[in-house]
């Protein structure tokens, strides 16, 4: 086995035994392969060791590696094809998460390419995309980035501003509103990453008990995932562990 492939079965092991120490299905939550800074050779290793989602930081990064996969995965399948061998392998296109900071100039690549923006944290962003987003391709599936640290220089919209955020999204055409991310501040110690996991999972009960229809809780990542699981997380998102140490 690869390395790659070691890690990403350590992974799923890891996640099937926080599921199950929850009390969890270990099909309720969905990896999420963080590739950003690693080439689309290693994606590609990856997917064919049986990961199919991916995220990716940086929208231009993303497209590239999106692209440069894509060619890939033609250029197998045209030598599959003459060699006889059939399309009955041939892996599922992968599909892509955009978890990075959001950029004005930078959403149009998002529509045209990603199935899923996590990481919305201001009505122009979702407007930008809800307009961008071809009508050719199945809704962008998106969640709202949410500041539960509350550190200033930390990405998405502060909790008291929530609820105002997500009414004005869940109306946008092109969009499906699917639920709420978080990236928590690293602390020493559980006791504090718990609770700042915990605190996105109730914010998500009480935007459901407002009748939003949310399904995602997209919270933790190498260092967090058994915690996060334990508080309810639907999708965990990894780089290092999968990947290695970026540069
Ligand atoms: C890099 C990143 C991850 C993955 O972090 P690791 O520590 O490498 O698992 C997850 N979520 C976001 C938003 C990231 O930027």
């Amino acid at each position: 086995m690869s390395t790659i492939e070691m890690r990403l079965q350590a992974v799923w092991d890891r996640i099937a035994q926080a599921a199950a120490a929850a009390g969890r299905q270990p099909g309720e939550i969905r990896l999420i392969a963080v590739s950003k800074t690693f080439p689309a050779a290693a994606v590609s290793e990856c997917m064919a060791a049986g990961q199919h989602a991916f995220g990716e930081n940086y929208a231009q990064e993303g497209v590239d590696k999106i692209l440069a996969l894509a060619a890939l995965q033609s250029s197998n399948v045209a030598a599959e094809s003459s060699r006889g061998t059939g399309d009955l392998d041939r892996p599922a296109r992968p599909e892509w998460h955009f978890i990075g900071p959001t950029q004005s100039n930078k959403t149009r690549l998002l529509a045209q390419h990603f199935s899923w923006v996590q990481s919305i944290d201001r009505l122009k962003i979702a407007q930008r995309l809800a307009e961008q987003r071809s009508a050719d391709l199945p809704p962008l599936q998106v969640c709202v980035q949410v500041n539960i640290s509350g550190e200033p220089t930390k990405s998405g919209v502060a909790p008291d501003q929530l609820l105002a955020l997500v009414e004005q999204v869940a109306t946008l055409p092109r969009l499906t509103l699917r639920g709420l991310m978080a990236v928590p501040e690293p602390t020493p110690g559980d006791t504090a990453q718990r609770q700042q996991l915990r605190r996105l999972r109730e914010l998500k009960d009480e935007l459901v008990d407002r009748g939003f229809a949310l399904d995602t809780l997209s919270m933790g990542m190498s260092d967090d995932l058994e915690i996060a699981v334990a508080e309810g997380a639907t999708m965990v998102r990894v780089g290092r562990a999968i990947f290695g140490e970026r540069r």
